[in-house]
């Protein structure tokens, strides 16, 4: 197309679409900034780091591996450069590092992603993931002040694996039981009215005080944290267990608002969540929901950042990421034999 027509057509785009488009056209000229990357290998070579298997303090330059830097622990033996533990970890193609963080931080699709790159799908699903696990690992600080926990219920989904024992569903069908079950999932969402924020696939079906214990738990705290859930008698348990104040609503018989509690926050944070997911991803299968959720979490976390994309790079260079990338699986079969 010539320069001049294409011209014509985008300034006749309405405002809102010329503003988007700028802002991807901006964006795809920049390189993203791995420079935590940069300072744990200045780290490192300033003895300043730790060893990323145990924590220890000495270790020696050993070599190099594949353009990083490598040393050797002086404690474990093993040896580690300024990538270990962290989803860049033995990639092979770290030149296309920047390009896919930003097509991703775009979400574009997987198709899409592997048209630019030239790289093939299992890669381009493969890193997606690991970048997702990498965002999993900071469990936040405490829960402070009014705290709303709420559960959602997502249709239990097999999109893109191999289904041996059900019929598939067509994608945003309806489960064929009533009311809550195993072909529910239930995610627990708690936010306080700071910027603390969970979001935990939970289980199959109905949610227990256990299920409650194991997402928020840690992040729940007596005299600090005053919670405010459903009137459902988990939510009353876990409260008692933790010995922290509990404002029930009765949100099934009609109630709303009791004085400053409710739990509006949480309700309007699930709504944004299943929009994002049907509408984006056309619905996530059930074994990558965390993962998705992840991913939710860090765009709430970074949303009024100047340069989202490179707060976004920034959050994704945790160690521990191929950890939580090798869990996914095993997390996965324990969330199904939850079903009863
Ligand atoms: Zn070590």
């Amino acid at each position: 197309m010539e320069i001049e027509k294409l011209k014509e057509k985008l300034l006749s785009l309405p405002v809102a679409e010329r503003e988007r488009l700028l802002k991807e056209i901006e964006d795809s000229t920049k390189n993203i900034d791995l420079s935590s990357i940069a300072s744990r290998r200045h780290e490192f070579n300033n003895k300043l780091g730790v060893c990323p298997h145990c924590s220890h303090a000495k270790y020696v330059r050993f070599g190099k591996d594949k353009g990083a830097q490598r040393y050797k622990c002086k404690s474990c033996q093993r040896s580690f450069t300024e990538y270990t533990g962290t989803w860049m970890a033995g990639l092979q193609r770290k030149d296309k590092i920047s390009d896919y963080l930003r097509l991703m931080v775009q979400e574009k699709s997987l198709d899409k992603i592997v048209l630019a790159l030239g790289i093939n799908k299992k890669t381009a699903f493969d890193w997606r993931h690991k970048i997702l696990a990498s965002l999993g690992g900071d469990d936040g600080d405490n829960f402070t002040g009014t705290t709303e926990s709420d559960e959602a219920f997502f249709l239990r989904s097999e999109k893109g694996m191999e289904v041996k024992d059900r019929k598939p569903r067509k994608r945003g069908g309806k489960s064929t039981r009533r009311g809550i079950s195993n072909d529910q999932v239930a995610v627990i969402v708690t936010q306080d009215r700071k910027s603390g924020l969970d979001l935990s696939v939970a289980t199959l079906g109905r949610i227990g005080k256990a299920d409650i214990a194991n997402a928020i738990g840690k992040r729940i705290k007596k005299g600090a944290t005053i919670l405010c859930s459903d009137s459902h008698h988990s939510y009353k348990g876990f409260a008692k267990d933790v010995q922290v104040e509990f404002h029930p609503i009765n949100v099934s018989k009609g109630q709303r608002v009791k004085g400053a509690f409710h739990v509006q926050h949480v309700n309007s944070t699930h709504n944004r969540i299943k929009k994002w997911i049907g509408s984006t991803f056309w619905g996530v299968s059930t074994k990558y929901l965390q993962q998705y959720l992840n991913w939710h979490a860090l765009k709430e976390k970074i949303k009024s950042d100047k340069d989202t994309l490179a707060a976004f790079a920034q959050q994704t260079l945790g160690v521990g990421a191929l950890k939580r990338f090798a869990e996914i699986q095993p997390n996965y079969e324990k969330l199904i034999a939850t079903q009863c």
